[in-house]
C-alpha cells in the first residue's frame, strides 16, 4: 500500500497535500501530532511535532512571555515548521535558512524502525537541540526533500530578540536597474550588512498584492503593458518604479543607523533610487506584512496576488543562481520570453540568500479553465529546460515537475539519481513511502511509465 506523509499539507505552489501516486494513503501527521514538546528559553531552541505551525510556535512563545525569543517564519505562517524545513523553505530573519538551523530529527523508517539523528542517538542526551551533528556520518540530509522516512520530531534553533528592528523599502525606477542593484546587494549580503533574505520584487507584483483583480487596472488583451504598470505603481507608496527592495535592519538604533547608512550610500549609486519613508506608508500596505515576516511574526497576506485572475491558483518556478547582475537579467529574460509565448500571468521576485539567490516566479492562473492550467504547466516545463540549458537548477518544485527537475541534475550519467535510487531501495525495500517524491522512484515503479 503506497503511503505519503505530510505534516500539514500546506506546501502551497509545490503540490500541497497531494501524493504523487494515485491511490496512496496520505498520512496526515499534523492532525494529531501537533505538540510543541519543548521551548528552551535559555538555549533558544525548540522541539516540535509535524502539526506545529509557525503561528502555533509564535503564539506559544508569546503566551509564555518569552520576549527575548523570536521565531523565523516563511511568507505564509500557516504551514508546518517541520514540513517547511524538510522541503527547505526559507524565512526572512537572519535565521531564515530553516534547514541550516534545525538540530535533530526523529524519524520512522519505511521498515518501521525509529531513529534519532545527531545527539538524539545518545540515550538521555541533553544537547539534541544544541549540537546538530552528534557522532559519525550526518544522516539528516536523507530526510530532506526525500522519501526515506517519516519525520515525527524536529529540533530547531530560535533567534534572540535583536533589541530593535526596522524595515526599509527602496524603489528603483528602471527595469535595467536590476543588474547593478544585484551587484550592489552581493557584497552587502555576504558581509551581513544586509542581514536577512533580501527581496527584490517586480512593480507588477507590488500592484497585484493589493489583492485587486487585473481587470481593475487593465482590460485589454494580453499582459498588462509597461505604461499601465508605471501608472499604477505611481499611485502606491513605492511610486513609479520597476523594482522594489524590501529589507530589515536588526539591533539597537545606533547599530541599525550604522548599517542603514552603508546601505543607503550603496543603493544611491543607482540613479533615481529612492528610499521610501515608512512613516508615509499606510498601515494596510503590504510593506507592513513584510515588516511582520522579517520580525518573525507570522502573516498570511502574501497570496493576495492570487486575486489577479478569477479562481486564482498559483505554481512557482524557482531557479537558483549566483548573486550576479548578469544571472538576474538572464533569468528574468528567460521567464518574460516564455510568458509572452504562453500568455500566462507571472510575478518574478528575487530572494537573495547569503551567496546565492532564488528567483521565485509565481504563475497565477484560473484553475477552472483547462487551457489556463495547461499553459501554466507548459510554460513551467519550458522554463525548467531553458534554465537547465543555461546551468540553473530549481531548489524546489511542484510534485508534478519533480521528475523533470531531478533529470536536470544529471552530471556524470545521472550519478546522483543512481545513488538516490540505491539508497531508496536499501531503506525502503517494499517501495511504499512517497514514491516519486523528488523524482526518486522505488524499484517496483521504475521504468513502468510513472515518470513524467
Ligand atoms: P507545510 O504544511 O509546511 O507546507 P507539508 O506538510 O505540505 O508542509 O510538507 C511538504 C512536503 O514535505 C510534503 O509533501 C512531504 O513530501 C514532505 N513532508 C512533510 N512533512 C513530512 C514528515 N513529517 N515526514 C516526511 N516527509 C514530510
Amino acid at each position: 500500500m503506497p503511503i505519503f506523509p505530510i505534516s500539514m499539507g500546506r506546501n502551497l505552489g509545490y503540490g500541497g497535500a497531494a501524493p504523487r501516486v494515485r491511490g496512496s494513503v496520505v498520512i496526515d501527521l499534523g492532525k494529531r501530532m501537533s505538540q510543541i514538546l519543548d521551548i528552551d528559553a535559555d538555549d533558544y531552541t525548540c522541539l516540535v511535532e509535524p502539526g506545529v505551525s509557525f503561528y502555533a510556535l509564535y503564539e506559544a512563545i508569546q503566551a509564555k512571555g518569552y520576549d527575548h525569543i523570536w521565531i523565523d517564519t516563511p511568507d505564509l505562517g500557516g504551514g508546518s515548521v517541520i514540513g517547511n524545513t524538510l522541503d527547505r523553505g526559507v524565512g526572512y530573519t537572519p535565521y531564515g535558512d530553516h534547514w541550516a538551523v534545525h538540530s535533530g530529527l526523529e524519524v520512522v523508517l519505511p521498515t518501521g524502525e525509529i531513529v534519532r539523528t545527531g545527539m538524539g542517538a545518545l540515550p538521555g542526551s541533553n544537547t539534541w537541540q544544541s549540537f546538530p551533528y552528534g557522532f559519525g556520518p550526518i544522516q539528516d540530509g536523507l530526510f530532506s526533500q526525500s522519501n526515506l522516512g517519516i519525520v515525527t520530531k524536529m529540533g530547531m534553533a530560535l533567534m534572540p530578540n535583536p533589541g530593535g528592528h526596522e524595515s526599509f523599502m527602496y524603489a528603483f525606477a528602471h527595469p535595467a536597474d536590476l543588474a547593478p542593484l544585484i551587484e550592489i546587494i552581493r557584497p552587502l549580503r555576504i558581509s551581513n550588512i544586509l542581514e536577512n533574505v533580501a527581496q527584490v520584487r517586480s512593480a507588477e507584483q507590488t500592484i497585484a498584492v493589493q489583492g485587486r483583480p487585473k481587470t481593475d487596472f487593465y482590460t485589454g488583451p494580453g499582459m498588462m503593458p509597461d505604461e499601465v504598470i508605471e501608472r499604477e505603481a505611481a499611485k502606491l507608496p513605492c511610486g513609479k518604479c520597476a523594482w522594489v527592495y524590501y529589507g530589515m535592519s536588526y539591533g539597537p538604533a545606533h547599530i541599525r543607523a550604522y548599517k542603514l547608512d552603508i546601505v543607503h550610500k550603496e543603493f544611491s549609486k543607482i540613479p533615481g533610487a529612492r528610499k521610501i519613508d515608512p512613516a508615509t506608508i499606510p498601515k494596510d500596505n503590504y510593506f507592513w506584512s513584510r515588516d511582520n515576516i522579517a520580525a518573525g511574526v507570522p502573516d498570511l497576506e502574501e497570496l493576495l496576488w492570487c486575486n489577479w485572475t478569477p479562481n486564482g491558483s498559483h505554481v512557482a518556478f524557482s531557479p537558483v543562481s549566483p548573486i550576479r547582475g548578469r544571472d538576474a537579467e538572464a533569468l528574468v529574460k528567460l521567464a518574460r520570453d516564455r510568458r509572452v509565448e504562453y500568455g500566462v500571468e507571472m510575478f518574478p521576485a528575487f530572494c537573495v540568500g547569503l551567496r546565492e539567490m532564488h528567483l521565485i516566479v509565481e504563475i497565477v492562473f484560473d484553475k477552472t479553465v483547462p487551457e489556463a492550467r495547461k499553459a501554466a504547466m507548459d510554460c513551467l516545463r519550458a522554463m525548467i529546460d531553458d534554465a537547465a540549458a543555461l546551468g540553473y537548477g530549481e531548489y524546489r518544485t511542484h510534485l508534478a515537475l519533480m521528475d523533470q527537475v531531478a533529470s536536470t541534475y544529471s552530471w556524470n550519467d545521472g550519478a546522483l539519481m543512481k545513488l538516490n535510487e540505491r539508497i531508496k531501495d536499501a531503506l525502503d525495500p517494499n517501495g511504499i513511502l512517497a514514491a516519486g517524491k523528488s523524482g526518486i522512484w522505488p524499484k517496483r515503479y521504475r521504468g513502468r511509465g510513472w515518470e513524467m
